[in-house]
């Protein structure tokens, strides 16, 4: 078949996430088919090349077609592909629950409970922080049903993790049948909520550090540490969504290791298996775990069928340990900075650069117009912008006009440079 073809059979039969599917079947536009990659390059059905400025929408770590994840999956595969996790178990199960749990103190995140991707971890935390309250013996725990989110958060698509993300165009139609959340924008503001309305609430859930969705937007330092405190004292459960900023790309493990904060569920996806397979874990404390002890009556009823994927798991263990060989921690902090200084070179002076914001080799930069002035939505410049990047062999995707460039941590000073440069000259070319 042709990329042609190709073409013709998705827009007739695919239907595309948070896709306007009018314009992507348009007669005039022309998908991009990526069929192959390696390390931070992807190449399309042509045969053309292009930097992942985006990690595959924030997935990849160590690079496509890595020869250590490959070998292990293939190890797995030969061994066997998926059993079910419920009424069994097996070795790599164990084995990455341990590790994972590893990263923190013996008191604290011990237990591991899989799923399948962002939203999955998130609404797993949300089900347990709701079900052990409603399982806890003392009776003001009961009432306490509702969460608190943060404005302009994304959590994911499913319905329980939807309700808490706070962009409008994403859950508005569907706010009256989602779960009691209310949304704040700030600490402050959070912290000025009545002692009446934070006891009919079982948790706050944030994207530590850093905002991906809202267009990169970083936390005051210390704010999280000062969450958690004020979580605590008010019997709150602090629910991290590390799914965009854990395994690395902050430059810690975990953003919340920054803050020293040990939250009471710790959300992971995208970067678990490395950007090679949909698996999650949803990580929380014995205190939490002992709800669900003591009677039938009292499990956890959830699950998914692909729980604990053995080829999942697999490729996760051996992205934890390419962490180790290939000091990834090491690269990320060093490229990070190279990163300031190229976007300081060669994007700060263009004049509708209006903010780059930047943590570890996650960053967005903001365009406006030359006067400082948002550019009227419908001009759709940051879309203008990463489709000009590709001309120069870099793919991403901006948020508004917010351009995302968040690569895979891998990526060497070269290639960096090689973004920084494409970035520079799709700001030139695609803004008005
Ligand atoms: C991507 C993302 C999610 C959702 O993860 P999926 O795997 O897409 O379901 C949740 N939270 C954050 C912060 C994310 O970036």
């Amino acid at each position: 078949m042709t990329t042609e073809e190709w073409s013709r059979l998705d827009k007739k039969h695919c239907w595309h996430p948070f896709t306007a599917q009018e314009e992507w079947t348009a007669e005039t536009h022309q998908p991009l088919l990526l069929q192959s990659g390696t390390g931070v390059w992807l190449r399309d059905t042509e045969g053309n090349e292009y930097i992942d400025g985006n990690a595959s929408i924030w997935t990849n770590i160590h690079g496509h077609n890595h020869p250590v994840l490959n070998q292990a999956l293939t190890n797995q595969l030969e061994k066997v592909a998926h059993t079910s996790f419920l009424g069994f178990g097996h070795p790599l199960a164990s084995e990455l629950a341990q590790r994972l749990c590893g990263f923190f103190p013996e008191n604290s995140l011990q237990r591991c409970f899989f799923s399948d991707d962002g939203s999955t971890a998130i609404e797993v935390a949300m089900k347990m922080s709701l079900q052990s309250r409603i399982q806890s013996e003392d009776p003001r725990e009961n009432q306490r049903v509702g969460f608190l989110s943060f404005n302009n958060a994304y959590h994911g698509d499913t319905m329980g993790a939807a309700s808490v993300g706070g962009v409008a165009a994403f859950f508005d139609r569907f706010s009256k049948l989602g779960l009691p959340t209310r949304t704040v924008h700030s600490l402050t503001e959070l912290k000025a909520l009545s002692t009446k309305e934070l006891r009919k609430m079982t948790a706050v859930i944030i994207e530590p550090l850093i905002q991906g969705v809202n267009q990169i937007t970083p936390w005051e330092t210390g704010m999280l540490a000062e969450l958690r405190d004020w979580t605590t004292e008010h019997g709150l459960h602090l629910i991290l969504d590390e799914v965009m900023t854990g395994f690395g790309r902050t430059g810690e493990m975990f953003a919340c290791q920054h803050e020293k904060v040990i939250p009471d569920f710790l959300c992971l996806a995208k970067g678990l298996t490395a950007g090679y397979l949909p698996l999650a874990a949803t990580l929380t404390t014995e205190t939490i775990y002992e709800h669900f002890l003591g009677g039938r009556e009292n499990t956890f009823y959830y699950g998914h069928s692909y729980t604990a994927n053995p080829l999942g798991c697999a490729v996760a263990l051996a992205s934890l340990d390419l962490f180790q060989k290939e000091q990834t921690l090491e690269n990320v902090n060093q490229r990070a900075e190279e990163m300031k200084a190229l976007f300081q070179k060669h994007l700060s002076s263009l004049p509708t650069v209006h903010e780059i914001r930047q943590l570890g080799l996650i960053s967005g930069i903001e365009l406006r117009t030359d006067k400082g002035e948002p550019f009227p939505v419908e001009n759709r410049v940051g879309e203008h912008v990463c489709q000009a990047a590709r001309k120069h062999a870099l793919l991403t995707r901006p948020i508004l006009d917010t351009i995302v460039l968040m690569p895979p941590l891998c990526i060497s000073s070269e290639e960096l440079e090689k973004a920084v440069m494409a970035l520079a000259h799709g700001i030139q070319e695609g803004c008005p």
